[in-house]
C-alpha cells in the first residue's frame, strides 16, 4: 500500500497554503475545540481527532481552505 502524503482519514483536513495567518475562525466555532492553530507554522489544525461534522469550520473559513471529510455513511 502506498504512503498516504497526508492523513486523509482524519475528520477534517486544512489546506495550510490557504490558511491566513492570524485567522483563528474555525478555531473559535469548532464545538469540541478539535481545531487549533500551530505554534510553529500559525496555521490552523485537527489537534484532536474527535468531529460533529457539524460543518461551521467550514462554513466560516473565509478562504475555502477547511474540509470536512463526511463519513460515507452520514452523506
Ligand atoms: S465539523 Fe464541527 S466538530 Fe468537526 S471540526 Fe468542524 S466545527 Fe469542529
Ligand atoms: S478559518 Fe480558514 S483561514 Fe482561518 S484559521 Fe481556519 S483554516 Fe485558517
Amino acid at each position: 500500500m502506498p504512503l498516504a502524503p497526508q492523513r486523509a482519514d482524519v475528520p477534517v483536513t486544512i489546506d495550510e497554503s490557504k490558511c491566513i495567518d492570524g485567522c483563528t475562525l474555525c478555531v473559535d466555532m469548532c464545538p469540541l475545540d478539535s481545531l487549533a492553530i500551530d505554534d510553529s507554522s500559525g496555521k490552523a489544525y485537527m489537534h484532536v481527532d474527535e468531529c460533529w461534522y457539524c460543518g461551521p469550520c467550514a462554513a466560516r473559513c473565509p478562504t475555502g481552505a477547511v474540509t470536512v471529510n463526511m463519513p460515507y455513511l452520514l452523506r
